[in-house]
């Protein structure tokens, strides 16, 4: 067994490990050993070619189609230096206050959150998109939306020099997405933070880890040689995304009692709509997502935005077969899409496990209210394809998923709860949340205000594992808000923690 030592131990270079980073990087200059240890690789720029299939099954966990236990969802993280932002789109919103306020943390206030928020969009260049940018099938929605008198906005992105490849979330070729992997990673490798790739952490223990070596047959080659580790540190932040960091802490058998360590899970179920134009419109060139409608938020708990995906991801969206499904895309450039994002209540059934082999498994049953809003978003999604012109468009709850222009008017029949089959409908998530949720007792959460583990002083989560609840909206901005907030905690205490 190799054995390394460091002053703090960051696990995962995600939007939480990256802040983390970044934020700690400063005490380097004091003398302290800091490392991120992140399971996947670092990919140079000419890797991200946006070949589908194969770039899935390196940038994703599970090739981006983990399936949860009852197999009706999939769920999509990333993984490699920069972790999820790497793949992410880049939509840039502020949690908005009211989701702060039902997440009734003592001690984080919507405040605090906000503050820390404007920090990121000022140094991820959170911007709005140059009009230059938005493709046909993004226009298409604004103008569907407004025929309906729908409120619809410009999402703040946060890419520099964009080219418009559209390959978002298969990673950036361009350098023009300034996530964690861009920005706040390589300001504290700059300063001395070191980053260890290829380094799968398997288990923690009273102030150490056992981790891996096991490089992938891609990206850059591992900094350190392959093999088993024991790293020793004084402080051990965990920032491996909601189902790795729970699952890495229910392996690791912590000291203490943690009933809801890995409950609580919410995603944002989704479902990817689509709609076939008489004529091709520009659709994968272009940024993938412009404009989203919060109009339903607050009411039936979802939001609608535009996205496109690749044909892959875009078939198995498609819930039918045969025929009817080569039809729909027999040409690409004719299709429109809308991304519905449901706002799941945190329920304490829903739950990452581990199996016996320490690997994660998630429990999630959809509750009535994401049933009821995925339905209804359906509904409005067609009224806006169908008033952006649409000929026919797909909707999986409907009793026949293809409707034609000409029963626009029957959609209100022809979706319904009763042709919501799970299983049948193609359901993903790729905004995973809570897990180790912050509180204040240990019965309901697992995390103080500062994300310090309960009871354990050296031991920190600072991901999106903290959320309470859902974040309602695009989550990465508030991911990187918490992890700001528990680096500033651990910078506070620095004297006594890493004496
Ligand atoms: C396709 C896609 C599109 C998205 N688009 C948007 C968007 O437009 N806007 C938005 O706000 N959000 C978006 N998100 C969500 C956003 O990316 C995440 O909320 C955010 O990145 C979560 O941050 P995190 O630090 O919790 O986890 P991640 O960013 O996922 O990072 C976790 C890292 O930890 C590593 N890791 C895990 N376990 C271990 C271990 N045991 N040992 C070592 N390393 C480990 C992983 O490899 C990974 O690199 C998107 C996500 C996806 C997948
Ligand atoms: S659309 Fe822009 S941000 Fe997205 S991958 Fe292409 S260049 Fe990068």
């Amino acid at each position: 067994m190799n054995e390394r030592h460091y002053d703090v131990l960051i696990i995962g270079a995600g939007a939480g490990g990256g802040t983390v980073a970044r934020e700690l990087a400063p005490l380097c200059r004091e003398g302290k050993r800091i490392a991120v240890l992140e399971w996947g690789p670092r990919f140079r720029d000419s890797e991200f070619n946006g070949d589908e299939l194969r770039m899935a099954g390196k940038v994703y966990f599970a090739s981006g189609g983990f399936l949860t236990e009852s197999r009706d969802m999939t769920l999509a993280f990333g993984r490699g230096y920069g972790g999820s932002t790497m793949v992410y789109t880049g939509t840039s919103i502020d949690l908005p206050a009211h989701v702060a306020d039902a997440w009734a943390v003592p001690g984080l206030s919507h405040g605090d959150i906000a503050a820390r928020t404007a920090k990121y969009k000022a140094e991820n260049n959170v911007h709005e998109l140059d009009d230059g940018l938005i493709n046909e099938n993004n226009g298409l929605f604004a103008q569907g939306c407004r025929a309906l008198g729908l409120n619809v906005r410009k999402f703040p992105v946060n890419i520099k020099g964009c080219q418009g490849s559209g390959m978002c979330n298969m990673g950036c070729p361009n350098q023009a997405k300034q996530g964690t992997n861009r920005v706040q990673l390589p300001e504290a490798e700059a300063q001395g933070v070191e980053i260890v790739t290829h380094c799968r952490v398997e288990r923690i223990g009273e102030r150490y880890v056992d981790a891996r070596i096991e490089p992938f047959p891609f990206g850059l080659p591992p900094e350190w040689e392959p093999g088993p580790y024991r790293i020793h540190a004084k402080v051990i932040v965990v920032c491996g995304g909601a189902v790795n960091t729970s699952a890495l802490l229910l392996r690791s058998s912590l000291p203490g009692r943690f009933p809801a360590l890995g409950r609580y899970f919410t995603c944002h179920p989704a479902l990817t709509l689509i709609a076939q134009h008489d004529q091709p419109i520009t659709n994968y060139y272009g940024f993938p997502k412009t404009y989203y409608c919060d109009d339903f938020e607050r009411s039936d708990h979802f939001i609608l935005e535009t996205c496109m995906y690749f044909p892959f991801t875009t078939a198995k969206n498609i819930a039918t077969f045969g025929e009817a499904h080569s039809a729909f895309l027999e040409d690409f450039r004719k299709l429109q899409m809308i991304l519905v994002l449901a706002g799941d209540p945190a329920l304490r059934e829903n739950r990452i496990e581990v199996d016996g082999d320490g690997e994660p498994k998630v429990h999630y049953n959809f509750a009535d209210s994401v049933r009821a809003g995925l339905v209804k978003a359906q509904k409005v999604a067609g009224d806006i394809f169908f008033a952006a012109g649409a000929r026919r468009i797909h909707l999986p709850a409907a009793a026949e998923p293809m409707i034609d222009a000409s029963m626009a008017g029957d959609l209100d029949t022809l979706v319904g709860d009763q042709h919501f089959e799970l299983g049948r409908i193609p359901i993903s998530a790729a905004h995973m949340m809570g897990g180790c949720r912050m509180g204040t007792s240990p019965e309901d959460s697992v995390t103080d205000a500062w994300g310090r583990v309960h009871g354990i002083p050296w031991l920190f989560c600072a991901d999106s594992s903290l959320f309470p609840k859902s974040s309602e909206v695009n989550p990465y901005l508030t991911v990187m808000a918490l992890a700001d907030r528990v680096a500033e905690g651990i910078r506070m205490e620095a004297g006594a923690l890493l004496a």
